[in-house]
């Protein structure tokens, strides 16, 4: 069966005399790998296909036994994403994630769209891309369900002034519910309802919204090393390499 669907490019991988393993997050078919022998470079029809960013129609053959890429057709360059180190770090760091957290052959459009709106406010960025970065990650665990509790206590529903954010439980907590915890847990934090404004202001908010916002970069640094241990509890996530090539000063 031949299919036709929107896609980008997650990951290429190299395989053996010039195939290539491409990883693509597609409209109709959620993400998809597949074999390919089409060009990385030069002027050929189907250059770029292979290619992390790479975002257009592609042409696939599937089979029981195999998935082929055919061919594909640009749809839109995200060239300009290559033009500074971090801006690009933020780029490959949101394509590693968005990998790590789609499950094989399951259509998510709504991440695809997301994915796509976020690549395309990034290229056109010239500061602040990991304020953007951070909206894309809060907005990609709402969309995969696992957003946190922020209205009130996730255990009694109650909402008093001092509240704490814990990973575990997924949300708020007030004083009296923390207490009633016997293991110690070491992934509570005093909730700073600065930085609790602005993951609600995220997930209450189109990313667009978010195309000319930057957070205050305390709050952000706090907001990402939280996230981070939420992403590591819930979904498992804990490494992801696209850290390495943020600048030193990254609050990853
Ligand atoms: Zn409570």
């Amino acid at each position: 069966m031949i299919v036709e669907t929107e896609g980008i490019v997650l990951r290429k991988t190299e395989m053996y005399n010039n195939v290539r393993m491409v990883t693509l997050l597609t409209k109709k078919y959620g993400k998809i790998s597949c074999a390919t022998t089409l060009p990385e470079k030069g002027r050929k029809k189907g250059s770029f296909a292979v290619q992390p960013f790479s975002y257009g129609i592609y042409n696939i053959f599937k089979s029981r036994r195999s998935i082929y890429l055919n061919s594909f057709e640009p749809k839109k360059s995200f060239f300009k994403i290559g033009e500074d180190i971090e801006k690009y770090a933020c780029g490959a760091y949101a394509l590693e994630f968005t990998d790590k957290l789609t499950p094989e052959e399951e259509p998510v459009p709504e991440i695809f769209n997301l994915l796509i709106d976020y690549m395309s406010i990034l290229d056109v960025r010239s500061s602040n891309f990991k304020s953007l970065l951070l909206a894309y990650l809060i907005k990609l665990i709402q969309k995969d369900g696992i957003a946190p509790e922020l209205k009130y206590c996730v255990s009694c529903e109650k909402n008093t002034e001092k509240m704490y954010f814990s990973v575990e439980e997924g949300g708020l907590l007030c004083e009296a519910c923390k207490k009633t915890i016997i293991e110690p847990d070491t992934l509570i934090y005093v909730a700073n309802f600065g930085i609790i404004d602005v993951v609600k202001y995220i997930l209450n908010n189109p990313l667009h919204m978010m195309a000319k916002v930057a957070v205050d970069t305390e709050i952000e640094e706090n907001i990402f090393k939280v996230l981070k241990h939420y992403c590591s509890y819930h979904l498992g996530i804990d490494k992801i390499k696209s850290e390495e090539i943020m600048s030193n000063n990254s609050p990853f």
